[in-house]
């Protein structure tokens, strides 16, 4: 009897799973909504696609502000880029952005000179907090040969996240940096929720897969997280005497 029951729970439970296979459908598991929006994609990569913001497009910079008076940006426009205006000071955009996908190039000139920090310093504050250097800096510098402390290369964020390599192009030559930036989030009462994540390829080649910062960017001392909202992208000029660099064809998606 007690063999007779086994067997008979052995096929009931076989006979479950059965069909539970047969009512299983490929279909189940297909999602159709929702439909991604159609988005012209550009025929050349470096071009902007039509949902993106063109933050700058060569001729004017109509959607930039000098950081400390938020007057209009000082910085020269010719030739379908703008060179930084050394001693005009930072500049930001004029809008705010949490999370998105941005499309940057730049341009160290031949003449550069100077070496280490002192060599075609910019950078591209992911969101700028201040209208000094605060924020969280993606190193712009020239580092096709010229030797400094890997986290404050081209490509790092600084003093946090060394690039996986080094892409850099020789002066003269423009590059690209492509950032998809994840801003953190933070808790009513002030503390973080969730760290700043960014992944960058520099010249189409990924060098920041994906991080997740510490905190702002900090000169001296660790990194730290303060509250904020949506926040402006911010380009530097650095305080060094070398030849100032040039920047062109920025665009951005907000996601
Ligand atoms: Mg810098």
């Amino acid at each position: 009897m007690k063999r007779f029951i086994l067997i008979l729970v052995i096929l009931i439970a076989n006979n479950a799973t059965g069909s539970a296979q047969q009512k299983a459908n490929p279909k189940d598991t297909e999602a159709w909504t929702p439909v991604p929006k159609i988005v012209q994609a550009p025929k050349n990569a470096l071009s902007a696609p039509d949902d993106a913001i063109i933050l700058f497009g060569g001729d004017h910079m109509d959607q930039w502000l000098t950081a400390k008076d938020q007057s209009p940006a000082k910085w020269t426009v010719a030739n379908g880029e703008f060179t930084v205006k050394k001693g005009t000071g930072n500049i930001q955009t004029k809008r705010s952005f949490l999370n998105y996908q941005m499309h940057i190039e730049w341009k160290i000139p031949t003449n550069i000179t100077g070496s280490g920090q002192a060599r075609g310093n910019s950078g591209v504050f992911l969101g700028s907090t201040g209208n000094g250097d605060e924020g969280y800096e993606l190193q712009v510098l020239d580092s096709y040969t010229n030797t400094t402390y890997s986290n404050g290369q081209a490509g790092s964020i600084y003093k946090q996240f060394i690039p996986l390599v080094n892409a850099s192009r020789k002066p003269g030559e423009w590059q690209s940096y492509d950032i998809i930036w994840t801003a953190p989030t933070f808790y009513e009462n002030g503390t973080l929720k969730s760290a700043a994540r960014v992944t960058v390829l520099h010249n189409g080649l990924l060098i920041q897969n994906n991080i997740e910062l510490r905190g702002e960017t900090v000169y001296t001392g660790p990194p730290f997280y303060k509250k904020h909202g949506p926040l402006p992208i911010k380009l530097q000029d650095h305080g060094d005497p070398s030849e100032p660099i040039s920047f062109r064809n920025i665009w951005i998606r907000e996601l």
